[in-house]
């Protein structure tokens, strides 16, 4: 790995990283929370949601100890919501064990995968470890010349990984590959184009997937529906979500095989049990 290729991409990042509110601390509850909202969602409309949100929930203490539906209603609007609840079992998970430091340890929290806990490991904890997303593949596959998989992408991150500043590295990697490096590269305003192989290498515009008529939709839909009221009937859920029958029990068997929703009688409703720590207990505790 070139030394002056390293530094071209450190100095650019110095100079135009984006200023990210999770840029400013090394908690890596904050960081913890801030990945996993970036998880499928763009980081523009993170930033509002991570800000209420560590409002609401400073701590992984007071997140542990919220019940899921307030959780839940805190999430409302960055979809996906297995996310929210991943998220509060990995509070839960840390206030009785304590914070995992590595990398490797830290993917045993719920919902963080091995890009997520290396993201988390080398700007909490100062690991040097390369966080390898679908932006970071792709760069490192145009510096190669050649779409990478498996242990030969591990191998060129790990390669080029900068282990003296590992976090600035992984942040740096993360804006060229979403603001130049994108899957149509904006090579002239490259600060590494000296040395990149073949901006050829997966250019194909990224397909998104269809939200409209989606599974997803229909989820969101419902948990948008409880979060702000107490129950409802199904008949109600359809006249608020618009769903059709197949598609609201589809939705609705998915979301309770999530532990999102739970059913009370005839009449659905977002978890009603209290958070996963009270009065200073820990899980398992009573
Ligand atoms: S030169 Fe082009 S393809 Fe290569 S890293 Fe820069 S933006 Fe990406």
């Amino acid at each position: 790995m070139s030394t002056a290729r390293r530094d071209a991409l450190l100095a650019w990042y110095d100079a135009n990283r984006r200023p990210l509110p999770w840029r400013q601390t090394r908690d890596p509850y904050a960081v913890l929370v801030s990945e996993v909202m970036a998880q499928q969602t763009q980081i523009v409309r993170v930033v509002p949601h991570y800000e209420r949100f560590l409002a609401l929930f400073p701590t992984p203490e007071s997140l542990a100890r919220a019940p899921l539906a307030e959780v839940l209603a805190a999430w409302s609007g960055l979809g996906y919501n297995r996310r929210a609840r991943f998220l509060h079992d990995a509070a839960a998970h840390v206030v009785q064990h304590g914070w995992p430091t590595t990398s490797e340890e830290l993917q045993a929290l719920p919902g963080v995968g091995a890009y997520t806990a290396a993201a988390v490991a080398s700007i909490a904890f100062g690991e040097a470890v390369p966080a390898v997303d679908t932006n970071a593949k792709r760069v490192l596959s145009r510096w190669e010349a050649t779409p990478l998989e498996g242990t030969r992408l591990a191998e060129a991150a790990a390669a080029a990984l900068d282990g003296d500043r590992p976090a600035d590295w992984n942040q740096a990697m993360m804006d060229l590959g979403a603001r130049v490096c994108m899957p149509k590269p904006d090579c002239d305003s490259c600060p590494v184009t000296d040395w990149c192989a073949d901006a050829s290498v997966y250019s194909a515009p990224a397909r998104q997937a269809r939200f409209s008529g989606s599974t997803r939709q229909a989820r969101g839909a419902v948990v948008r529906a409880l979060v702000h009221g107490n129950s409802a009937s199904h008949a109600a859920l359809a006249k608020q979500t618009g769903l059709a029958t197949t598609r609201l029990r589809e939705a609705l068997e998915a979301l309770e095989s999530d532990g999102l929703v739970e059913r009370s009688g005839r009449r659905w409703q977002l978890p009603a049990a209290a958070g996963r720590i009270s009065g200073g207990t820990t899980p398992g505790s009573s």
